[in-house]
C-alpha cells in the first residue's frame, strides 16, 4: 500500500462557487508541480485534497516539499496506509508515529470511518486505539481538549490511513485564482518578497526586469533570473520580461533635471510595465516599495509613479520594516542571492540630491520634450522573454 499526502485547504471563509474554483485551481497547480516527481492522482473531497502516487517510482519526499510550497493548503501531512484491521492500525501508529509518541505528554485518537462496512464505528475504534496506546505508553495521558499529539485514523475503502498533527502549509490562495499581475523584479531584497506575497494571494505573475546594459552587467541580469527561479516553487513557472532600459536612462540624463532623474525613470518603469500588462492580459502591477525607504518611495513619489497608469499597484511590503522583509526573504530562500553585490539600474546615474517631495506637475513639465509614447513602445518592443521552469526540490 502506498503512502499518500493530504492537503487541508485554507481560507475556510470561502464559500459557494469560490470554494469550487479554489479546489480546482489548487488541484491543477498541485498536478503541475507533482509532474516533476512522478505519476500522481490528485482529487478533492470534503475540503481535503488527496495526493496519491500511482506507482513506486514516485518521489514522496520531494513531492511533499513541493506541496508545502503550494499556496492554498493551510496544512499538509503524509499519511501512512495500513490494513483495515484494528491491530494492524495499532502497530502502524506505533511505527509511523514513533517519535511523536515519544515526545508527547498528552494525546488523543480521532477516527473517521468512510467505509461503513468496517465493524467498529469511529468512536469505538478511537476508544480501542486510545486505550491500547494509553496502556503501552505509561508516560502518555489521554486528553480530549488540547492534547500535544492527535493521532488521526481514517478508515477508507482502500485502506486505513494514519497521520499525526499536520504541518503548516503555505497558506494563501492557489496561484491563478486571483488573476494575473505584472511584478517589477529588481535584484534587491524587497521585490522577490513582494512577488511572493502577491503570489500567495492567488496572483499569477509575469516578471518584468529593467536592464541597463552595459551600465549593469550580464551577471546582474543572471542574478535576477536566478531570483525568479528561486521563486518558482511558490509561484509556478515564470516568464521574465527583460526590458532594454539604457536608451531611456540616457535620454533622461540628457534632457531632465538631475534631482528628478530617479522619479522620472520610475515613471517609465511603471508605463512600460503597464504596457507589458496590457500585452499579456494582466490587471495589476506589483512592486517592492516600502514607504520612506528611499527618496523615490515617499508618499508624493508614489503619487508621481502611480499617476502614469490606471492599473491598481500592489505594494505588499509598503508597511514593513527592512528586517521584517529580510525575515521573509530568508524563509522563501531568496535572501542570499539578493545580497550578491551586483548593481541595479536604479543605482546608475543616481542623483546626489533626489527631490524628496516631487509633484506630478513638475514631472509632467520635465517630460514635455520627450517622446514618451515612442520610448515606451521601443522598450516594450525590445523585450527579451526568458522562460523559467519550476525549480526541482533539492
Ligand atoms: P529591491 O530590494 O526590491 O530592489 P529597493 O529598496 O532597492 O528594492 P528600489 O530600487 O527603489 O528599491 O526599487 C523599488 C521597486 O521598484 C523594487 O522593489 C522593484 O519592484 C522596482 N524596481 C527597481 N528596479 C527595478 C529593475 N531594475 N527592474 C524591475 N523592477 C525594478
Ligand atoms: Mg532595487
Amino acid at each position: 500500500m502506498k503512502e499518500i499526502i493530504l492537503l487541508k485547504l485554507g481560507e475556510l471563509v470561502l464559500k459557494g462557487l469560490n470554494r469550487h474554483n479554489f479546489e480546482e485551481q489548487l488541484m491543477s497547480n498541485a498536478r503541475r508541480r507533482l509532474k516533476l516527481y512522478g505519476d500522481f492522482k490528485v482529487y478533492s473531497k470534503q475540503s481535503i485534497t488527496y495526493v496519491e502516487p500511482k506507482n513506486e517510482e514516485c518521489d514522496m519526499d520531494r513531492a511533499f516539499e513541493a506541496m508545502r510550497k503550494t499556496f492554498g493548503a493551510n496544512h499538509v501531512c503524509r499519511c501512512f496506509p495500513c490494513e483495515k484491521d484494528k491491530d494492524a492500525m495499532l502497530s502502524g501508529i506505533q511505527n509511523f508515529l514513533r517519535e511523536e509518541l515519544a515526545a508527547a505528554g498528552t494525546f488523543k485518537v480521532e477516527c473517521k470511518r468512510s467505509d461503513k462496512t468496517f465493524p467498529l464505528n469511529s468512536i469505538q475504534l478511537a476508544q480501542y486505539l486510545g486505550g491500547e496506546l494509553d496502556e503501552r505508553y505509561p508516560h502518555l495521558t489521554a486528553e480530549m481538549h488540547h492534547p500535544d499529539l492527535t493521532v488521526y485514523v481514517e478508515v477508507r475503502d482502500t485502506a486505513a490511513y494514519i497521520h499525526g498533527t499536520p504541518v503548516p502549509g503555505a497558506g494563501g490562495l492557489p496561484v491563478g485564482m486571483a488573476g494575473r499581475a505584472v511584478s517589477l523584479l529588481s535584484g534587491g531584497i524587497d521585490s522577490p518578497v513582494a512577488s511572493w506575497m502577491m503570489a500567495k494571494r492567488g496572483l499569477e505573475l509575469e516578471m518584468v526586469h529593467f536592464f541597463s546594459y552595459p551600465y549593469t552587467s550580464q551577471e546582474a541580469k543572471e542574478k535576477v533570473l536566478e531570483l525568479a527561479r528561486l521563486l518558482t516553487p511558490w509561484t509556478g513557472r515564470l516568464t521574465v520580461h527583460v526590458v532594454p532600459f539604457t536608451a531611456i536612462q540616457e535620454e533622461l540624463r540628457r534632457s531632465c533635471p538631475e534631482e528628478l532623474f530617479t522619479i522620472l525613470m520610475r515613471r517609465f518603469m511603471m508605463r512600460i510595465s503597464a504596457e507589458v500588462a496590457k500585452r499579456c492580459g494582466a490587471g495589476a502591477l506589483v512592486t517592492g516599495e516600502s514607504l520612506g525607504q528611499v527618496a523615490s518611495q515617499t508618499m508624493t513619489a508614489m503619487e508621481c509613479t502611480g499617476a502614469v497608469t490606471d492599473l491598481p499597484i500592489f505594494r505588499p511590503v509598503v508597511g514593513m520594516d527592512k528586517d521584517e522583509i529580510v525575515r521573509i526573504a530568508r524563509y522563501i530562500g531568496t535572501f542570499e542571492t539578493s545580497i550578491l553585490p551586483y548593481e541595479d539600474c536604479c543605482t546608475v546615474f543616481t542623483p546626489k540630491h533626489p527631490r524628496l517631495k516631487p509633484t506630478v506637475e513638475e514631472c509632467l513639465r520635465a517630460e514635455e520634450g520627450l517622446d514618451v509614447e515612442g520610448l515606451v513602445k521601443a522598450a516594450a518592443d525590445g523585450i527579451e522573454r526568458v522562460h523559467i521552469p519550476v525549480k526541482r526540490e533539492d
